[in-house]
């Protein structure tokens, strides 16, 4: 565990480390993905004129339809919960901004984690990952359900916006970033499709750019300071309860310090209490990478692929980070009340399944005509979002779950 003092010394280093010129502030690090060498498209298509093709690939998930739908789809709590609770687009919004701030002092390329954060959740399913068990579930007999390997679906495959193929025909650095997980299995079946593409990291063990691997660092960095912000806000968790996970116990006492009247302020001390987390943590990323870097001596981005993950937590912040999700698996995702409604998204889930392998005449007509009815089942609901679903769910079977 980190000591105390040590943690508070972090942002003293941070700051020392960064005016000492320690790091290429700004300029592009020989490890960055540099768009002018990428290893392409999956269909050829000619250079725009004034963007980069991260640049360029960032744009089209901007106009995606997938995209759009992410602002009705679930992290936590479910849409209608509330209004000011966390959806998929705002999530994936605040961890291309936490990506870009620490790409831009490590010397990483930001248009390519820019592209990768906001493409990085496009597969989810409604309900969040209740949607995406009960899915995978259905699919269980018919290669299962997973949602990195949807995204991957999503940009390459679902996305109906170009005359002359199907997805967003991305570049290969961006599609690489989208697919974060995938079993042996999925990889074996990607290569045959795909031969030497980006399948072949996870049956060959090699690493994904920085840019991707910085990506799944800002996205846990995300989602455990949000998870707490709205389960207080939700009143699932207290701040009496947090006060028991040390990373979180270390910031609020040091903001209490610093602003005594916050004592009487739970909401404004709550968020000088997350700022302080979460710059800690940029910190702690970029510093240790920094040093795991200069280690290793790579000096280029295949070498850099081959080093072993780079991008990373000290050890003690990934203990004490690890902590906080543990709390934050136990006491939000696991609470009765997320519990219950978890269950009837299951239901829902299970039911429009059902219902359109029975009946796929009830699906839009662009899925109906799929020659694996179940895949196009599977696609089309993972597209939905909350909302359509239940509204979809009770026309269907005329009962209204949630
Ligand atoms: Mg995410």
């Amino acid at each position: 565990m980190l000591l105390s003092a040590e943690a508070a010394a972090l942002t003293e280093r941070a700051s020392a480390h960064f005016s000492m010129g320690h790091l290429s502030m700004g300029h592009l690090s020989a490890l960055a993905c540099d768009p002018a060498k990428t290893r392409g498209r999956r269909f050829a298509e000619p250079l725009a004129p004034t963007r980069n093709a991260f640049q360029r690939d960032r744009d089209r998930i901007v106009h995606s339809t997938a995209f759009r739908r992410l602002v009705y789809k679930t992290q936590v709590f479910l849409n209608h919960e509330g209004d000011l609770f966390r959806t998929r687009l705002t999530h994936s919004l605040e961890v291309a901004q936490l990506g870009r701030s620490i790409a831009r002092v490590l010397g990483l390329n930001e248009d390519l984690v820019e592209a990768i954060a906001l493409a990085h959740d496009l597969g989810h399913t409604p309900f969040g990952h209740a949607g995406q068990d009960a899915l995978n579930a259905c699919m269980t007999e018919h290669g299962g359900f997973e949602h990195n390997l949807q995204s991957l679906r999503v940009v390459d495959k679902l996305e109906e916006g170009y005359p002359d193929f199907d997805g967003l025909n991305l570049s290969f650095e961006t599609r690489e970033g989208v697919l974060k997980h995938c079993s042996k299995a999925n990889a074996e079946h990607l290569e045959k499709s795909e031969p030497g593409g980006v399948g072949r990291r996870f049956l060959a063990r090699t690493q994904p750019s920085l840019e991707a691997q910085l990506c799944n660092l800002a996205d846990a960095i995300a989602y455990n300071a949000h998870d707490i912000d709205d389960g207080v806000r939700s009143g699932l968790i207290t701040v009496a309860q947090l006060l028991e996970v040390e990373l979180f116990a270390h910031y609020h006492q040091q903001a209490l310090r610093s602003h005594p009247a916050l004592a009487n302020k739970p909401r404004r001390a709550l968020y000088e209490t997350i700022r302080r987390m979460l710059s800690d943590q940029v910190y702690d990323v970029i510093l240790t990478t920094s040093e795991r870097v200069k280690k290793v001596g790579a000096c280029n981005v295949d070498e850099a692929r081959l080093a072993g993950p780079l991008l990373a937590f000290s050890d003690d912040m990934k203990a004490r980070s690890g902590e906080l999700k543990k709390f934050l698996f136990a006491h939000l995702y696991r609470h009765p009340q997320v519990m219950e409604t978890t269950g009837l998204a299951q239901q829902i889930v299970h039911e429009l399944f059902e219902v359109y392998v029975r009946q796929s005449a009830e699906m839009s007509a662009d899925f109906a005509t799929g020659d694996d009815l179940r895949r196009s089942v599977a696609d089309y609901i993972a597209g939905m979002t909350d909302r359509f679903a239940l509204r979809e769910h009770e026309r269907l079977t005329g009962r209204r779950l949630l």
